[in-house]
């Protein structure tokens, strides 16, 4: 088969305890406890590529914002084998703190972006703290650096990082956010970072209370269910239930394969 590819998850922190009012935009009142929140950077091999989806938070941005940093991303890419700068691509879904952060750790990397994730960030939403909040100033101006530096990619909508490996734009969450669909053995695996937290987020249809467009963010479960054309095969961007169906891929780091069948099915 052409253009299959190997996608990792690899978990660099987490966050608990949580009640169910930050999960979840309409919280059920019967519900009393709240799921941990994990961070996650996706790894997708295959072609002699590895591609990076989000590059994380560091230690600084943790203790800025109480997070529980289990170890950098870059050390967690280096516990799997993969230097930081073999890395050519890297995809950002979006530029909320904790998935636009160490943007100088990957020194031969281009940045995949969406345009109007770029616009956001830097625009008048930004004027207002409840918008700006999950954006760190820092990493926003280092992207714009990338963009002076000539090494970011512009995505407008639909665009592709390698063959098999696309980005698509779902807003919503932030007005740029992009999920990313991968070709595997085992059919499309779509990466769907804040398009939805977890799982429940899709499933119910009730949003993470972070929230640029509600339309969108509706809008954008169904193109993500479109473009993974089977409930196991979308990817949720924090959920820990992702390690727990998921086979462990190393004894070193928090990996697990999502190009492999998971051990809980979705589907009805
Ligand atoms: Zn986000
Ligand atoms: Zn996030």
């Amino acid at each position: 088969m052409q253009n299959v590819y190997e996608v990792y998850a690899l978990r660099y922190a987490t966050m608990s305890p949580r009640t169910p009012n930050m999960n979840f935009l309409s919280p059920d009142p019967h519900e009393t406890t709240a799921q941990a929140l994990d961070y996650f950077v996706w790894l997708i091999r295959g072609g002699g590529r590895d591609i990076l989806v989000d590059t994380g938070f560091n230690a600084e941005e943790a203790q800025l914002r109480a997070r529980k940093l289990t170890l950098n991303p870059v050390d967690a890419l280096s516990g799997f084998g993969v230097a930081a700068s073999d890395i050519r691509d890297v995809v950002v879904t979006h530029l909320h703190y904790d998935h636009a952060g160490n943007l100088d750790r990957f020194p031969n990397a281009r940045f995949h972006l969406q345009e109007r994730e770029m616009a956001y960030a830097t625009g008048r939403c930004m004027c207002n703290g409840l918008l700006r909040h999950p954006f760190s100033v820092e990493h926003v101006t280092l992207m714009v650096r990338h963009v002076y530096g000539e090494r970011v990619i512009f995505h407008s909508g639909d665009g592709e990082v390698a063959p098999g490996v696309t980005v698509h734009r779902v807003g919503g969450h932030s007005d740029g956010l992009q999920v990313v669909r991968v070709e595997t053995a085992r059919g499309p695996v779509v990466l769907a970072s804040d398009a939805a937290h977890y799982y429940a987020n899709l499933h119910r249809r009730n949003p993470f209370p972070i929230l640029y467009n509600i339309g969108d963010m509706a809008m954008g479960w169904e193109i993500v269910e479109r473009l993974a054309g089977h409930p196991d095969r979308f990817i949720p961007g924090h959920d820990p239930i992702v390690a727990e169906i998921y086979p462990r891929a190393s004894e070193k780091v928090d990996a697990f394969a999502l190009h492999k069948a998971p051990s809980r099915s979705f589907a009805k």
